[in-house]
């Protein structure tokens, strides 16, 4: 898997598989069994009947440490964001496949070296605060600042909840001239270190569980949304110049077709909310695709709370990465083969 420096090249929309290691269980109960081949960096054959061969921006083989992805995909997002322009990071696929590893991975505070399992968000900040201090440091004539306020939410059931203030449910996506789309009374924090980071993506997991126990139901339900806006201001030619950058890294709700059979009521209604707005999701990526080749199209940013939440930061000059996690298992066979058609579409 190459680390490319011109990640996105011509397209603003890349997708990357991750495919996990084999789980103990899986091993146990299907005897090592796989359902997919890793052919090179950009292809896999899915072993099932017909054998289906998909092509990708970029496929990680199974032992991938989180350091290379976030020097393939993460890397990328920040240089992007320095520049001025937004990014959003997905990770898709269902549940157990590797999402939360992906995006979180094991967080401790970290002393002075983040852990080998620690997630590519993480990662993410402690090359943003380096790559700051360096360009503040290269720029000092022109009085180079940057300022990063982070916020953390999760949409469940179409409803906001803010992960740092737990008691703040059902917040309110507005519209402004100015700010573009915003959550109303979303609690933002400054944020200077990677511990600063950590502190908020710990606090932000433990009120997703919590609210997940409250709800009776679990955060494989939910998509959570980590946001940094990173803001800079210098001065040249005796002018003052500002400049703003958003940055959203998303934990996709579990991907896994959501029965709607035996579900009633709030199950029911749960239940096609997340079809729906991970359909949207798939539909308004199809559409900015397609406008990207030239072909115009209507995108259905309005259709769910989470395209229209990030509608921002996606299409225009903002940079997409889709990680499409998977599992390699013949027990997963079926998840598996859905994740990548959704993956292709995206392309
Ligand atoms: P999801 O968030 O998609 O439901 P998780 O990230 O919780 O899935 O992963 C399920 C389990 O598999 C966890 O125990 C996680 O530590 C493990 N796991 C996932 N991906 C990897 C990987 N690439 N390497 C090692 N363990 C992984
Ligand atoms: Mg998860």
């Amino acid at each position: 898997l190459d680390e490319d420096p011109s990640f996105w090249k011509d397209h603003n929309v890349q997708v990357l598989i991750r495919i996990r290691p084999l789980s103990n269980i899986e091993k146990v109960s299907q005897g090592y069994g796989r359902c997919l081949k890793q052919e090179s960096g950009h292809t896999l054959l899915w072993l099932g009947h017909p054998e289906t061969r998909f092509t990708f921006d970029h496929v990680s083989c199974e032992t991938i440490s989180q350091e290379k992805l976030f020097k393939v995909a993460g890397l990328p997002m920040v240089e992007n964001c320095i520049s001025g322009y937004n990014s959003c990071m997905f990770a898709y696929g269902q549940t157990g496949s590797g999402k939360t590893y992906t995006m979180m991975g094991e967080i401790n505070q970290a002393e002075c070296k983040l852990s080998a399992d620690c997630g590519i968000t993480p990662r993410i900040f402690e090359y943003l605060f380096s790559r700051i201090r360096m360009e503040e440091e290269s720029r000092r004539d022109e009085k180079l600042r940057f300022s990063c306020k982070c916020s953390f939410l999760e949409i469940y059931n179409e409803q906001i909840t803010d992960l740092l203030e737990p008691s703040s449910t059902n917040l309110q996506l507005r519209e402004d001239l100015n700010k573009g789309v915003y959550v109303e009374n979303l609690t933002e924090y400054n944020v200077r270190t990677v511990n600063d980071v950590i502190k908020l993506l710990q606090q932000g997991a433990a009120n997703r569980k919590m609210a997940a126990t409250y709800m009776n139901s679990e955060s494989s339900r939910s998509h959570s949304v980590f946001t940094c806006v990173i803001e800079s201001w210098w001065e040249k030619d005796s002018m003052n110049h500002f400049r703003f950058a958003r940055l959203n890294l998303v934990d996709l709700a579990g991907s896994e077709r959501q029965k709607s059979s035996g579900a009633e009521g709030d199950r029911l209604k749960e239940a096609a909310n997340i079809n729906k707005s991970l359909s949207t999701l798939g539909l308004v990526i199809m559409s900015l695709v397609d406008l990207a080749h030239g072909k115009h199209k209507h995108v259905p940013y309005r259709d769910s709370r989470l395209t229209f939440l990030l509608q921002d930061s996606l299409g225009g000059n903002s940079k997409t990465t889709i990680i499409a996690n998977v599992s390699p298992s013949t027990c997963s066979a079926h998840e598996t083969l859905s994740t990548l058609k959704f993956a292709q579409r995206a392309k």
